[in-house]
């Protein structure tokens, strides 16, 4: 199958017209988030906000050129307007910082973690399952927030597929299983139809997802983030109170290099890192036991060192990984006694710590109003 790549779609997109002075939307800067993940491809159109719903018919040209690019399973492509609105009304405001936009209310969640990863596909939302399932099985009271809305697969990992949450009219209530409570863009759409948004910002739309769930009294809530370190995820970093973050990244040195950027990323936003993860570190050969390191190994733990951030622990590349969490019993609760739940069970638990160390020390920071 023919690869998607960025310059391909960037290339098509440059036939598309802004409607505006003739320029196209290429040439208006105005295409960004660009992520690919197996044929599905997700974009957004940060357009003025004094033009948005006037721009569903550019918005439906792009999504429908990209889809005929050879290699294209599905496209989402979601106008936003949130930083151009931003920027238009405080032309000389010099770059935010974390501490200096609102963040989001929600009272009753102590920590809230995010698991980032600079791309796709090196297993962050299989972290963030095992990670949520190892805290609950930890006793504590625990909510997966599935923010990868370019690929919901929180309800398939937590044995949730094709179920609907409830909703009174005024508050939706969360899903459960395996001990955590789950909430998904994923619970609304099908799957393998990842055109989830026509028209809201996606920021707008996460926000509400967080604000009308009935998440009740929570210890922990862990955030499956949208992959990638674009606009998106910086306002999600910013807007909701993330007591830290976990970077999860894969051995190769492409990788490790976007692992770099969403590091930096947390730090520019002034969120914690409470450590990296090493997915998919070695390959254990099942029948003689052998462990191999195919991509070379250790380079998250030699970058973390660089960057004076915390190594959580390596997971290897294993089937019983991707199949256990693939079918919806993640390996901490399919196989807890195995070394690879071990893992994750002890990672949790450090991260649980951290979480609680942060909580104490960040209290003189709130009390002398900085
Ligand atoms: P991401 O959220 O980063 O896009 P996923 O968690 O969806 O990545 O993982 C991508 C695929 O890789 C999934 O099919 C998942 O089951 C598999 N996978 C993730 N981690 C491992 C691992 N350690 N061993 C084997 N397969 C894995």
């Amino acid at each position: 199958m023919a690869e998607v790549t960025k310059e391909k779609i960037l290339k098509i997109l440059k036939g598309i017209d802004s409607g505006t002075a003739g320029m196209d939307v290429v040439a208006r800067n105005w295409v960004n988030d660009i992520v690919i993940k197996n044929g599905h491809v997700a974009f957004t159109l940060e357009v003025p906000t004094e033009m948005g719903p006037k721009l569903e018919p550019v918005r439906a040209m792009a999504e429908k050129a990209v889809y005929n690019l050879p290699g294209v399973i599905s496209v989402t492509v979601v106008l936003t307007a949130e930083r151009k609105a931003a920027a238009a009304s405080q032309p000389q405001a010099p770059a935010q910082s974390g501490s200096g936009r609102d963040r989001l209310d929600l009272p009753g969640i102590k920590h809230i973690v995010a698991v980032a990863s600079g791309k796709g596909g090196v297993g962050k939302s299989t972290t963030a399952a095992n990670l949520a399932v190892a805290l609950a099985s930890q006793e504590k009271r625990v909510a997966l927030f599935d923010a990868d809305i370019f690929g919901p697969s929180m309800p398939r990992m937590l044995g949730l597929s094709g179920q609907k949450p409830h909703s009174d009219g005024t508050k939706v209530y969360p899903l459960e299983n395996h001990g955590v409570k789950v909430m998904s863009i994923g619970f609304m759409v099908a799957e393998d139809n990842p055109v989830i948004w026509r028209g809201p910002m996606v920021m707008g739309a996460l926000e509400q997802m967080l604000k009308d769930v009935a998440w009740g009294d929570l210890d922990v809530m862990v955030v499956d983030m949208p992959p990638g370190t674009g606009d998106t995820q910086l306002t999600m970093s910013q807007r909701v109170p993330l007591s830290g973050a976990v970077i999860v990244s894969t051995p190769q040195d492409i990788a490790l290099l976007d692992a770099r950027k969403g590091l930096n990323m947390f730090r520019k936003v002034e969120v914690p890192i409470l450590g990296m993860i090493e997915n998919m570190s070695h390959y254990i050969c099942p029948s003689c036991g052998h462990r191999d390191n195919i991509f070379g190994s250790g380079g998250a733990k030699k970058m973390a060192q660089e960057l004076d951030a915390d190594f959580l622990g390596d997971i290897p590349l294993d089937l019983k990984i991707r199949e256990t969490s693939d079918s919806g019993n993640p390996i901490v609760i399919a196989d807890p006694e195995s070394p690879h739940a071990k893992a994750y069970l002890s990672i949790a638990e450090r991260v649980f710590e951290k979480l609680e160390d942060g909580a104490t020390k960040a209290a003189p920071n709130i009390s002398m109003g900085t």
